[in-house]
């Protein structure tokens, strides 16, 4: 396996720009997933790294080599697509072995790798039959089968858990997640699901409009994005922002004042902070008039087994907040919302995080 890196690479389609200079370096046998809304260019930078699109300026490595101008044949690299991408004349064998056939390896030599690599993916059973006699979730495995039959440099999948029902993406998920950890896999994975990356990936890199906004570890894009776009796409409710006045006396936000420490204080008033932002978790539903607390009546309850999720309307904004399990409360409630601003994130007028 090895490391893969994007330098400066841009892409536009006629007057169209789909990627601004992207610069990734990923690490060897580190499995990146790429995350951002539809249209933001994250298959086209899987694209190019597969030469199935050329770059219209900068160029990409795998390893130290440059394939820039390489055909996709000559990359080492193999790509598993949402919609598997089978062969449906053949048999599974047949197409778990393709990439071996391609490349000349003798038939004994073939049929005991293909053997091998079924196996790993528990699908030995379905080798002679054909792709339409399978399940969604087999017709992936076989094509993730395909995938590692022959040790490639790095794997590209694109949204590959995006044709499957919700119960067997979140299977898959964990057999992929499991998959490439054992291979050491150089992984670059597209996905638009904010839960898929945060828990496949060792890294995230988060895109909007062709533009990379953070490459982080998924703790540090949950705890610390670098701006409102990664707080609000990361996380599930996303982060609650609500405009914010930082001054000499503290924190002025929905009505209330608090405390803020030095630290945090001054370096929102260094970068012009004009926006706090809190996790739902971090909001504690209190009773209606408890100091320091925010003011607002509930708008709608979810109970969600493990916990409830409440709606709470503060001065006109609809907050999202994670409460614990069997919480309840009537629509129209009034309440308070208390807590801490050393949890919170501090953005300025342009929607950079200043403070987290
Ligand atoms: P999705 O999740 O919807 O696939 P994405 O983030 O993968 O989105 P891309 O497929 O990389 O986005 O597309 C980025 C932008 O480039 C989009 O606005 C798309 O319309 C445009 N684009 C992609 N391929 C072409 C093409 N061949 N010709 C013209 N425009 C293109």
């Amino acid at each position: 396996m090895s490391a893969v890196t994007y330098e400066r690479v841009g892409k536009s389609f006629g007057g169209f720009i789909a990627l601004h200079s992207l610069d990734i370096a990923l690490p060897d046998r580190t499995f990146l997933a790429l995350l951002g809304p539809s249209g933001c260019g994250k298959t086209t930078a899987l694209r190019i790294l597969a030469g199935l699109d050329m770059p219209t300026s900068g160029r990409v490595l795998i390893g130290s080599r440059d394939v820039t101008r390489l055909q996709p044949r000559d990359r080492d690299v193999a790509m598993v697509f949402q919609s598997y991408a089978l062969y449906p004349h053949m048999t599974i064998a047949d197409n778990i072995g393709y990439p071996l056939w391609i490349r000349k390896m003798p038939a004994t030599e073939r049929a005991l790798r293909i053997r091998e690599v079924a196996a790993a993916l528990e699908i030995d059973r379905l080798l002679e039959r054909h792709p339409r006699q399978l399940s969604g979730g087999q017709r992936q495995r076989v094509a993730l089968a395909r995938a590692i039959v022959r040790d490639p440099a790095a794997f590209l999948m694109d949204e590959p858990l995006s044709n499957l029902d919700a119960r067997l993406r979140l299977t898959m998920r964990g057999e992929i997640k499991r998959l490439c950890q054992r291979l050491g896999a150089t992984t670059l994975y597209v996905t638009h699901d904010q839960a898929e990356a945060l828990t496949m990936a060792d890294l995230v890199a988060v895109m909007q409009g062709g533009l990379l906004q953070q490459v982080a570890p998924p703790d540090e894009i949950y705890e610390r994005p670098a701006n409102r776009f990664v707080a609000g796409f990361v996380g599930n409710p996303p982060m609650n922002v609500l405009r914010a006045i930082v001054g000499e006396d503290g924190l002025q936000v929905g009505g209330v004042r608090l405390g803020l420490d030095e630290a945090r204080r001054q370096a929102c008033l260094d970068a012009g902070a004009v926006e706090i932002g809190l996790r739902p978790e971090d909001l504690g539903i209190v009773e209606p008039g408890t100091p320091g607390a925010l003011a607002g009546e509930v708008y709608v309850v979810e109970p969600m087994g493990n916990e409830t999720l409440v709606d709470v309307r503060v001065r006109g904004e609809r907050l999202a907040v994670r409460a614990g399990r069997g919480f309840t409360a009537r629509i129209g409630a009034g309440v308070g919302l208390a807590f801490d601003p050393a949890n919170a994130c501090f953005f300025d007028k342009t929607g950079f995080t200043v403070v987290h």
